[in-house]
Protein backbone atom coordinates (compact mmCIF):
# COMPACT_ATOMS: atom_id res chain seq x y z
CA UNK A 1 0.00 0.00 0.00
CA UNK A 2 0.98 3.38 -0.57
CA UNK A 3 1.41 5.58 2.38
CA UNK A 4 1.00 9.38 1.98
CA UNK A 5 4.37 10.05 3.20
CA UNK A 6 5.94 7.98 0.79
CA UNK A 7 8.07 8.78 -2.28
CA UNK A 8 8.67 7.82 -5.43
CA UNK A 9 11.72 8.36 -8.07
CA UNK A 10 10.29 10.23 -11.28
CA UNK A 11 10.14 7.95 -13.89
CA UNK A 12 10.22 4.96 -11.74
CA UNK A 13 6.81 2.26 -12.22
CA UNK A 14 5.19 1.74 -9.07
CA UNK A 15 2.07 -0.55 -8.77
CA UNK A 16 2.33 -0.93 -12.92
CA UNK A 17 2.07 3.01 -13.54
CA UNK A 18 4.73 5.62 -14.51
CA UNK A 19 5.60 8.25 -11.71
CA UNK A 20 5.96 11.47 -13.66
CA UNK A 21 7.16 14.10 -11.59
CA UNK A 22 10.29 16.19 -10.77
CA UNK A 23 13.16 14.01 -9.12
CA UNK A 24 13.55 12.93 -5.28
CA UNK A 25 16.28 10.19 -5.84
CA UNK A 26 17.33 12.37 -2.49
CA UNK A 27 14.51 11.76 0.32
CA UNK A 28 13.11 15.06 1.25
CA UNK A 29 13.76 15.31 5.21
CA UNK A 30 10.37 16.36 6.87
CA UNK A 31 10.59 19.67 9.01
CA UNK A 32 8.26 21.34 11.66
CA UNK A 33 9.08 24.93 13.16
CA UNK A 34 7.23 27.26 15.22
CA UNK A 35 6.77 30.61 14.63
CA UNK A 36 8.45 32.84 17.15
CA UNK A 37 10.80 30.02 17.83
CA UNK A 38 12.36 28.34 14.51
CA UNK A 39 13.20 24.91 13.83
CA UNK A 40 12.26 22.09 15.76
CA UNK A 41 12.70 18.52 15.62
CA UNK A 42 10.54 17.61 12.82
CA UNK A 43 8.36 15.27 15.05
CA UNK A 44 8.08 17.73 18.31
CA UNK A 45 5.06 17.80 20.42
CA UNK A 46 4.28 21.74 19.17
CA UNK A 47 0.46 22.03 19.79
CA UNK A 48 -1.35 22.29 23.51
CA UNK A 49 -3.75 19.23 23.85
CA UNK A 50 -6.23 22.60 24.47
CA UNK A 51 -5.34 23.86 21.32
CA UNK A 52 -8.63 25.23 19.64
CA UNK A 53 -7.21 24.84 15.83
CA UNK A 54 -7.41 20.50 17.54
CA UNK A 55 -10.50 20.95 19.18
CA UNK A 56 -12.44 22.60 17.03
CA UNK A 57 -10.14 22.92 14.05
CA UNK A 58 -10.57 26.84 14.15
CA UNK A 59 -7.49 28.45 12.46
CA UNK A 60 -6.47 28.62 9.10
CA UNK A 61 -3.65 27.39 6.62
CA UNK A 62 -2.14 27.16 3.42
CA UNK A 63 -0.55 24.55 1.47
CA UNK A 64 2.28 25.65 -1.02
CA UNK A 65 4.33 23.41 -3.48
CA UNK A 66 8.60 24.49 -3.37
CA UNK A 67 11.06 23.33 -5.83
CA UNK A 68 14.56 22.80 -4.94
CA UNK A 69 17.48 24.86 -5.72
CA UNK A 70 19.55 28.04 -4.96
CA UNK A 71 17.95 29.13 -4.00
CA UNK A 72 14.30 26.96 -3.56
CA UNK A 73 11.31 28.45 -5.03
CA UNK A 74 8.35 28.20 -3.03
CA UNK A 75 5.77 29.01 -5.28
CA UNK A 76 3.27 32.07 -5.07
CA UNK A 77 4.11 32.74 -1.55
CA UNK A 78 2.97 36.11 -1.98
CA UNK A 79 -0.74 34.74 -2.83
CA UNK A 80 -0.74 32.59 -0.16
CA UNK A 81 0.05 35.30 2.18
CA UNK A 82 -2.46 37.15 1.23
CA UNK A 83 -4.54 34.39 1.33
CA UNK A 84 -3.45 33.37 4.69
CA UNK A 85 -4.30 36.99 6.05
CA UNK A 86 -7.70 37.23 4.31
CA UNK A 87 -8.32 33.68 6.10
CA UNK A 88 -7.08 35.19 9.59
CA UNK A 89 -9.05 38.13 9.11
CA UNK A 90 -12.70 36.00 8.74
CA UNK A 91 -11.72 34.14 11.60
CA UNK A 92 -10.90 37.33 13.64
CA UNK A 93 -7.55 35.93 14.49
CA UNK A 94 -4.27 38.86 14.47
CA UNK A 95 -2.99 39.68 10.83
CA UNK A 96 0.35 37.14 10.07
CA UNK A 97 3.47 38.99 10.56
CA UNK A 98 4.35 38.62 6.75
CA UNK A 99 7.81 38.79 7.06
CA UNK A 100 7.94 36.35 10.18
CA UNK A 101 6.12 33.60 8.20
CA UNK A 102 8.11 34.33 5.08
CA UNK A 103 11.76 33.97 7.02
CA UNK A 104 9.86 31.39 8.99
CA UNK A 105 8.90 29.29 5.69
CA UNK A 106 12.52 30.04 3.91
CA UNK A 107 14.34 28.40 6.92
CA UNK A 108 12.87 25.44 6.46
CA UNK A 109 12.78 25.23 2.89
CA UNK A 110 16.73 25.72 2.24
CA UNK A 111 18.00 22.63 2.32
CA UNK A 112 15.75 21.39 -0.53
CA UNK A 113 17.87 20.79 -3.63
CA UNK A 114 18.14 21.11 -7.16
CA UNK A 115 15.12 18.11 -8.25
CA UNK A 116 13.72 17.98 -4.89
CA UNK A 117 10.23 18.91 -4.53
CA UNK A 118 8.12 19.37 -0.99
CA UNK A 119 4.94 20.53 0.18
CA UNK A 120 4.98 23.66 2.57
CA UNK A 121 1.63 24.19 4.87
CA UNK A 122 1.91 27.46 7.22
CA UNK A 123 -0.65 26.98 10.33
CA UNK A 124 -2.06 29.75 12.15
CA UNK A 125 -4.77 28.38 15.19
CA UNK A 126 -6.28 30.66 17.76
CA UNK A 127 -4.48 28.38 20.10
CA UNK A 128 -4.94 28.20 23.92
CA UNK A 129 -6.96 30.97 26.01
CA UNK A 130 -4.13 31.91 27.91
CA UNK A 131 -1.12 31.77 25.32
CA UNK A 132 -3.40 33.29 22.28
CA UNK A 133 -2.23 31.93 18.67
CA UNK A 134 -0.03 28.98 17.59
CA UNK A 135 1.75 29.75 14.22
CA UNK A 136 3.62 26.25 13.21
CA UNK A 137 5.01 25.36 9.39
CA UNK A 138 5.95 21.99 8.31
CA UNK A 139 8.06 20.57 5.30
CA UNK A 140 6.99 16.97 4.03
CA UNK A 141 7.39 15.00 0.61
CA UNK A 142 5.10 15.14 -2.40
CA UNK A 143 3.02 12.27 -1.19
CA UNK A 144 3.53 9.04 -3.74
CA UNK A 145 -0.33 9.39 -4.84
CA UNK A 146 -0.14 12.97 -6.05
CA UNK A 147 3.10 12.44 -8.03
CA UNK A 148 1.01 9.20 -9.68
CA UNK A 149 -1.97 11.46 -10.27
CA UNK A 150 -0.03 13.50 -12.58
CA UNK A 151 0.49 10.93 -15.04
CA UNK A 152 -2.74 8.67 -14.76
CA UNK A 153 -5.28 11.47 -14.24
CA UNK A 154 -7.87 11.01 -11.82
CA UNK A 155 -11.29 9.37 -12.17
CA UNK A 156 -13.89 11.76 -10.22
CA UNK A 157 -17.64 11.51 -8.97
CA UNK A 158 -19.43 14.67 -7.81
CA UNK A 159 -20.91 15.24 -4.66
CA UNK A 160 -23.44 17.44 -3.41
CA UNK A 161 -22.46 19.79 -1.28
CA UNK A 162 -26.02 20.93 -0.17
CA UNK A 163 -25.77 24.38 -0.83
CA UNK A 164 -26.91 27.26 -3.33
CA UNK A 165 -24.74 28.47 -5.74
CA UNK A 166 -25.49 32.09 -4.22
CA UNK A 167 -25.36 30.39 -0.01
CA UNK A 168 -22.48 32.46 0.65
CA UNK A 169 -23.70 35.63 -0.82
CA UNK A 170 -24.88 37.33 2.44
CA UNK A 171 -23.28 34.65 5.02
CA UNK A 172 -20.21 35.82 6.11
CA UNK A 173 -20.47 33.18 8.91
CA UNK A 174 -20.07 30.15 6.97
CA UNK A 175 -16.61 31.31 6.22
CA UNK A 176 -17.09 30.52 2.30
CA UNK A 177 -13.47 30.90 0.42
CA UNK A 178 -11.62 30.77 4.05
CA UNK A 179 -8.91 27.98 4.29
CA UNK A 180 -10.26 27.02 7.77
CA UNK A 181 -8.29 24.12 9.56
CA UNK A 182 -11.72 22.34 9.37
CA UNK A 183 -11.26 19.93 6.60
CA UNK A 184 -13.23 17.06 7.72
CA UNK A 185 -15.85 17.32 5.28
CA UNK A 186 -13.02 17.72 2.33
CA UNK A 187 -11.57 14.08 3.20
CA UNK A 188 -14.82 12.77 4.06
CA UNK A 189 -15.93 13.72 0.45
CA UNK A 190 -12.44 11.73 -0.73
CA UNK A 191 -13.07 8.75 1.61
CA UNK A 192 -16.81 8.62 -0.07
CA UNK A 193 -15.21 8.92 -3.64
CA UNK A 194 -12.39 5.77 -3.07
CA UNK A 195 -15.96 3.86 -1.88
CA UNK A 196 -17.44 4.55 -5.33
CA UNK A 197 -13.80 3.71 -6.89
CA UNK A 198 -12.84 7.25 -8.57
CA UNK A 199 -9.95 9.57 -6.55
CA UNK A 200 -11.54 12.43 -6.43
CA UNK A 201 -14.38 14.33 -6.25
CA UNK A 202 -16.28 17.54 -7.80
CA UNK A 203 -19.01 19.73 -5.43
CA UNK A 204 -22.10 20.15 -6.49
CA UNK A 205 -24.73 22.65 -5.98
CA UNK A 206 -28.27 20.82 -5.12
CA UNK A 207 -29.66 21.93 -8.42
CA UNK A 208 -26.16 20.39 -10.28
CA UNK A 209 -23.92 23.22 -10.31
CA UNK A 210 -20.31 22.63 -9.92
CA UNK A 211 -18.10 24.65 -7.52
CA UNK A 212 -14.69 23.03 -6.42
CA UNK A 213 -12.80 19.52 -5.59
CA UNK A 214 -12.11 19.24 -1.66
CA UNK A 215 -8.34 20.01 -2.07
CA UNK A 216 -8.79 21.61 -5.88
CA UNK A 217 -10.13 24.32 -8.20
CA UNK A 218 -11.81 23.02 -11.21
CA UNK A 219 -10.30 23.71 -14.85
CA UNK A 220 -11.91 23.46 -17.78
CA UNK A 221 -11.14 24.43 -21.55
CA UNK A 222 -14.48 24.81 -23.47
CA UNK A 223 -15.60 27.27 -26.23
CA UNK A 224 -12.21 28.14 -27.09
CA UNK A 225 -11.37 29.13 -23.77
CA UNK A 226 -10.03 27.79 -20.35
CA UNK A 227 -12.75 28.09 -17.96
CA UNK A 228 -13.25 28.44 -13.81
CA UNK A 229 -16.13 28.84 -11.38
CA UNK A 230 -16.64 32.37 -9.59
CA UNK A 231 -15.27 32.49 -6.05
CA UNK A 232 -17.74 35.01 -3.93
CA UNK A 233 -21.20 33.90 -3.72
CA UNK A 234 -20.39 30.34 -4.18
CA UNK A 235 -18.24 30.06 -1.20
CA UNK A 236 -15.72 28.41 -3.27
CA UNK A 237 -11.66 28.99 -2.42
CA UNK A 238 -10.28 31.51 -4.46
CA UNK A 239 -7.05 29.06 -5.65
CA UNK A 240 -3.64 30.12 -6.23
CA UNK A 241 -3.34 27.72 -8.81
CA UNK A 242 -6.25 28.53 -10.99
CA UNK A 243 -5.16 32.43 -10.97
CA UNK A 244 -1.75 31.60 -12.09
CA UNK A 245 -3.00 29.38 -14.59
CA UNK A 246 -5.35 32.38 -15.93
CA UNK A 247 -2.53 34.62 -15.98
CA UNK A 248 -0.33 32.29 -18.15
CA UNK A 249 -3.23 31.32 -20.69
CA UNK A 250 -4.17 34.74 -20.93
CA UNK A 251 -0.49 36.00 -21.83
CA UNK A 252 -0.32 33.39 -24.40
CA UNK A 253 -3.54 34.35 -26.07
CA UNK A 254 -6.24 32.26 -24.81
CA UNK A 255 -9.56 33.15 -23.45
CA UNK A 256 -9.77 32.52 -19.44
CA UNK A 257 -13.24 33.58 -17.80
CA UNK A 258 -15.30 32.63 -14.79
CA UNK A 259 -18.61 31.10 -15.22
CA UNK A 260 -21.34 28.62 -13.24
CA UNK A 261 -21.68 25.33 -15.20
CA UNK A 262 -23.71 22.38 -14.46
CA UNK A 263 -22.46 18.46 -14.79
CA UNK A 264 -23.83 18.28 -18.22
CA UNK A 265 -21.20 21.56 -19.28
CA UNK A 266 -18.35 19.94 -18.47
CA UNK A 267 -19.62 16.31 -19.72
CA UNK A 268 -19.62 18.39 -22.71
CA UNK A 269 -16.39 20.20 -22.17
CA UNK A 270 -13.51 19.61 -23.98
CA UNK A 271 -10.81 18.62 -21.17
CA UNK A 272 -10.98 19.32 -17.37
CA UNK A 273 -8.48 19.38 -15.03
CA UNK A 274 -8.42 19.81 -11.08
CA UNK A 275 -5.44 22.53 -9.96
CA UNK A 276 -4.35 22.93 -6.78
CA UNK A 277 -0.71 24.19 -5.21
CA UNK A 278 1.30 20.89 -4.72
CA UNK A 279 -0.67 18.92 -7.62
CA UNK A 280 -0.37 21.28 -10.20
CA UNK A 281 -2.83 20.18 -12.83
CA UNK A 282 -4.35 16.78 -13.14
CA UNK A 283 -6.16 15.71 -15.98
CA UNK A 284 -9.55 14.25 -14.63
CA UNK A 285 -10.40 10.70 -16.96
CA UNK A 286 -14.10 10.18 -16.33
CA UNK A 287 -16.93 11.95 -14.26
CA UNK A 288 -19.19 9.46 -12.52
CA UNK A 289 -18.10 6.76 -14.45
CA UNK A 290 -17.90 8.33 -17.76
CA UNK A 291 -14.90 9.41 -19.75
CA UNK A 292 -14.15 13.02 -20.66
CA UNK A 293 -12.67 14.30 -23.53
CA UNK A 294 -9.48 15.05 -22.75
CA UNK A 295 -6.35 17.68 -24.39
CA UNK A 296 -3.25 16.50 -23.61
CA UNK A 297 -1.73 19.16 -25.60
CA UNK A 298 -2.82 21.54 -23.57
CA UNK A 299 -1.92 19.84 -20.50
CA UNK A 300 1.66 20.43 -20.14
CA UNK A 301 1.13 24.91 -21.01
CA UNK A 302 -1.11 24.51 -18.28
CA UNK A 303 1.40 23.03 -15.72
CA UNK A 304 3.77 25.49 -16.97
CA UNK A 305 1.70 28.17 -15.85
CA UNK A 306 0.99 26.57 -12.33
CA UNK A 307 4.51 26.93 -11.49
CA UNK A 308 4.07 30.48 -13.50
N1 LIG B 1 -10.29 24.47 -3.22
C1 LIG B 1 -10.06 23.90 -2.01
C2 LIG B 1 -11.22 23.53 -1.14
C3 LIG B 1 -8.75 23.64 -1.58
O1 LIG B 1 -8.51 23.08 -0.39
C4 LIG B 1 -7.67 23.99 -2.44
C5 LIG B 1 -6.28 23.75 -2.03
O2 LIG B 1 -6.00 23.05 -1.09
C6 LIG B 1 -7.95 24.57 -3.68
C7 LIG B 1 -9.27 24.81 -4.03
C8 LIG B 1 -6.84 24.97 -4.60
O3 LIG B 1 -6.17 26.09 -4.07
P1 LIG B 1 -4.67 26.39 -4.42
O4 LIG B 1 -4.56 26.38 -5.91
O5 LIG B 1 -4.42 27.73 -3.85
O6 LIG B 1 -3.84 25.32 -3.80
Amino acid sequence: MTTREETVPAGRVRDGRVQEGRGQEAAVRPRTAVLGTGEVAWDAAVVSADDLGLGRGDGCFETLRVLGGTPPRLLHLAAHLDRFERSARALDLPAPDRAAWTALAEEICTDLGEGQEAALRLLLTRGTAGAGPTGLATLRPVAAEIVGQRATGVAVVTLDRGTAVDAHRAAPWLLGGVKTLSYAVNTAALREAARRGAQDVLFTTPAGEVLEGPTATALWFADGGFRTVPAGATGILAGTTQRAVFAGARAAGHPADERVATVPDLHRADALWLVSSVRGAVEVTSLDGRALPRRPDLTPSVRAWCEG
